[in-house]
């Protein structure tokens, strides 16, 4: 039987912002006259009831599929005697395509699998990468994860262990990237995915990979490892394009608008309407390259820099990723297994080293990053910043040992 819509003063006002709303969508699912009506009405009263008392009512429990320890969140509430229909409301965390890719076919059946068995609710996509399929009961977790198991897909990481990795669109749609991202993205998760299916870790650890500095994938605030594609070499330039991007915007604007805006001052305009770059100043922030697309790109010598320990607010606050190797190359396939050996080791070291939910960034505080270096077998170098473009870990006055090393490491390579 059809239940009442129920009452949502407070939930209606977040529906007046300029911006879509969760809410409308929920009301949506519960006007419809699809099976899982009556428990979205439910849904949408405990969240009134929720914003009424400024308490939440979900509380964790055991729910899972059969041979994974991870990947099934789940839900139960304790106000299900005045709202049983969205009594059990698990979300099941499912492995995206690296780069999400999908067909609309696809698509469809995913929107199938969870219409039959789940709420229709879907998040496209969470945060750690996983598609959230929201809002469904303990007896129905495992059919419809069979059915999407039938699809191909896998499930994600939940709990303190490797989550579901993110990798931006990059090498296939996009012409900044820097390395194959959602090659990198699947070759990492493929070697470590008992340590997603069955969490042991001391707390999550996350990948994410981005194809260069504009950073899509949002890597650097919210990953214990960002791959984040640059270049070694020049900047690629086309004058002639440069001359038509100022010729658009006028001398004036194209001062303002892209010279004035590097971040190290590393750009002249000429007399003649082209530009000079300082190659060595750059610092790969992309802001040019993104504003002159034609006339610039990233240059040819390719791969990317890995920072570690970026995490969003918990307990010592939000951090970013500090640099750890400024450049790698990926382009071979000894390049990509030896970045994920690098992952593997960086996840062993967390796993021996962390303490109980401490994230990376918190670890290497702690612990002080030259030991996670040493931990790694990484060698320090000036290039391991703390903050970006303004102060460096290592002293380059003589006072600091591993200057000397560096020193002598660089003459090497040059001979
Ligand atoms: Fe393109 Fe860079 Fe964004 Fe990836 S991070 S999609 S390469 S702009
Ligand atoms: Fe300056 Fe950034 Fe362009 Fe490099 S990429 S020249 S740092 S604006």
């Amino acid at each position: 039987m059809a239940k009442q819509m129920p009452k949502t003063p407070l939930i209606d006002q977040l529906e007046s912002g300029p911006w879509p709303s969760f809410v409308t969508g929920l009301k949506r699912l519960a006007t419809s006259d699809k099976r899982y009506a009556n428990m979205m009405k439910d849904l949408l009263g405990q969240l009134e009831h929720s914003y009424e008392t400024r308490k939440g009512y979900w509380k964790g429990g055991t729910v899972g599929v059969f041979g994974y320890g991870a990947g099934v969140i789940p839900r139960f509430s304790e106000v299900a005697d005045k709202y049983p229909e969205s009594k059990e409301f698990h979300t099941i965390r499912i492995m995206p395509p690296a780069g999400m890719h999908y067909t609309t076919d696809l698509l469809r059946k995913l929107c199938d699998v969870w219409e039959k068995y789940g709420s229709g609710l879907i998040a496209f996509h969470g945060q750690s990468g996983d598609i959230m399929f929201q809002g469904s009961t303990s007896d129905n977790i495992q059919p419809a994860f069979d059915e999407l198991n039938e699809m191909g897909f896998d499930l994600g990481g939940a709990g303190a262990g490797v989550r579901t990795s993110i990798s931006c669109v990059g090498a296939a749609r996009c012409e900044q990237s820097c390395f194959d991202e959602a090659k990198a993205m699947r070759m990492t998760i493929n070697s470590m995915v008992d340590d997603m299916h069955r969490p042991s870790l001391p707390y999550k650890f996350k990948f994410k990979f981005a194809g260069c500095a504009n950073d899509c994938a949002n890597a650097i605030h919210r990953a214990d490892m960002a791959v984040i594609g640059t270049w070694k070499d020049d900047m690629q330039v086309n004058q002639a394009e440069i001359k038509v991007k100022v010729s658009e915007l006028g001398r004036k604007e194209f001062i303002n608008q892209v010279i004035k805006l590097c971040p190290t001052q590393a750009l002249d305009l000429n007399d003649d309407d082209t530009i000079a770059v300082d190659n060595k100043s750059c610092v790969r922030c992309m802001h040019c390259i993104n504003v002159c697309t034609k006339a610039l790109k990233p240059g040819k010598e390719r791969g990317v820099a890995i920072l570690v320990g970026g995490k969003r607010t918990l307990k010592v606050g939000d951090l970013m990723g500090t640099v750890v190797i400024p450049f790698l190359p990926m382009k071979t396939e000894e390049d990509f297994e030896k970045f994920v050996e690098l992952g593997r080791n960086a996840v062993d070291f967390f796993a021996e080293n962390a303490l109980e939910h401490e994230r990376t960034g918190e670890m290497i505080e702690r612990i002080g990053l030259a030991n996670f270096l040493e931990g790694l077998g990484l060698e320090i170098d000036p290039n391991m910043i703390a903050a970006p473009r303004s102060n460096s870990y290592v002293r380059m006055d003589g006072w600091d040992e591993e200057v000397k090393k560096w020193n002598a490491r660089s003459k090497s390579a040059a001979e």
